[in-house]
């Protein structure tokens, strides 16, 4: 008798497509008839299969490190709704398992990389959303947006990510959460009108079921943005199917934000990392004071390894989001990521001033230097140039500077 992987593993091959867990079991206990084999059991296994389901690390078996993905046990993936298929790396992405933060914890390529030692918790909230409220919300595109919801619920903390899950399993977009707060149904129109993602006073006191004086709860939130091509929670790890509402921790976030394909909007100032944090709620109220958690920065530190893209030192203070054509010349290319640098301090401020710049020519990326800089005359200059004259320009692993903007900062900006 073949071990019940072995048993799922078999159904799951013997044709292509999606199979429901009901759909596994039938095919085994037509296979196997003698076999007594516990329904709870195979949904277990089935779980413990799944290369994208968080909750397969709490078996044994998936209790370590894992990088490459073993054919024995990492043979399923979850697509949502009781349904999997048989795991295709080409198609559903490189999968593992790290030990982060004191747990096993699965994740996506690329293995995200986290500010803490240990993942913050509550960093992201991520809410069931109404089709028709997202609809008009990305129709009028308002920089603040009232998420009301007649559910009684408490945050137990106010994480700035506020994401939105839509029906279809994917997550359509996110907002900074400003503030919750309980407020009569007739004062949230007053307030808000149709950024209530509603038409009309009528239809959103049918929507609530409420007349105007009965409390609801409002999540005010601010920059709601709706992604080009929203990723699928399946891709990102998070079953939420059968929650309204979830709180993710950084290493979640963290993943989310690796498949958004497009270009996040981003915080232009380049918020410092406090090194002394120690506590939950001081760490807590600095990621609090950010307009976005997840900024150019981070990202850029994703990208390029943690490393300055000149000379390559990984002190994460003193990187920063270096911009190639200028937020204040162009504010469309200032939120792309192939318009910036992941530069140290010092590097970036010779970019920023056109004392150096970086070619790309036939492929081939390289660093120049500016006359202005050569002719400095102090053996720290000096030191300087030979140190860039022998540096090579790290390529990040996606995303890599954009030949326009490169272009730009060679004539516009670089001081030949
Ligand atoms: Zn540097």
């Amino acid at each position: 008798m073949p071990f019940l992987k072995e048993m799922i593993r078999e159904a799951v091959s013997s044709r292509e497509g999606v199979w429901t867990y009901d759909e596994i079991k039938e095919y085994i206990r037509n296979k196997w008839p003698d076999q007594d084999t516990n329904p709870g059991s195979i949904d277990a296994q089935i779980e413990a299969s799944c290369v994208n389901l968080p909750t397969r690390t709490n078996y044994p078996e998936n209790k370590k490190e894992i990088n490459t993905l073993r054919d024995e046990y990492d043979f399923l993936f979850w697509i949502g709704r009781g349904k999997v298929e048989l795991y295709n790396p080409s198609k559903h992405g490189k999968w593992g398992i790290a030990f982060v933060g004191g747990k096993y914890r699965i994740y996506k390529e690329p293995k995200p990389v986290l500010e803490y030692d240990t993942p913050m918790k509550d960093y992201s909230i991520i809410y069931e959303t109404d089709p028709t409220w997202l609809e008009n919300i990305k129709n009028l595109k308002p920089d603040i947006v009232n998420f009301w919801s007649t559910r009684e619920t408490n945050l137990r903390t106010k994480p700035s990510n506020f994401f939105f899950k839509a029906l279809d399993q994917t997550i359509a977009g996110y907002a900074t959460l400003k503030e919750v707060k309980p407020m009569t149904a007739g004062k949230a129109w007053v307030e808000f009108g149709e950024r209530n993602g509603v038409n009309s006073e009528e239809e959103f006191l049918r929507k609530l079921d409420a007349n105007r004086n009965d409390i609801i709860k409002a999540f005010i939130l601010e920059n709601p943005i709706f992604f080009e091509n929203p990723p699928k929670s399946a891709d990102c790890g998070i079953p939420t199917e059968y929650v309204t509402m979830e709180y993710l921790d950084e290493w979640q976030t963290k993943i989310i934000w690796s498949q958004v394909k497009e270009f996040e909007p981003i915080d232009q100032s380049k918020p410092e990392i406090n090194s002394d944090v120690s506590g939950e709620v001081d760490r807590l109220s600095v990621v609090e004071s950010r307009p976005y958690q997840y900024n150019l920065r981070r990202k850029l530190i994703e990208i390029y390894d943690g490393k300055c893209a000149i000379c390559g030192i990984d002190i994460q203070e003193i990187l920063r989001a270096s911009h190639i054509i200028r937020h204040s010349e162009n504010k469309k290319t200032a939120k792309r990521l192939d318009n910036a640098i992941l530069l140290c301090s010092l590097h970036d401020s010779l970019f920023d001033k056109g004392l150096i710049t970086i070619t790309h020519n036939n492929g081939t990326y390289g660093i120049e230097i500016s006359g202005k800089l050569r002719e400095s005359r102090s053996n720290a200059a000096k030191e300087l140039c030979e140190n860039l004259a022998k540096a090579k320009f790290r390529e990040p692993t996606r995303n890599p500077p954009s030949d326009e903007s490169l272009r730009h900062h060679n004539s516009k900006i670089f001081k030949k």
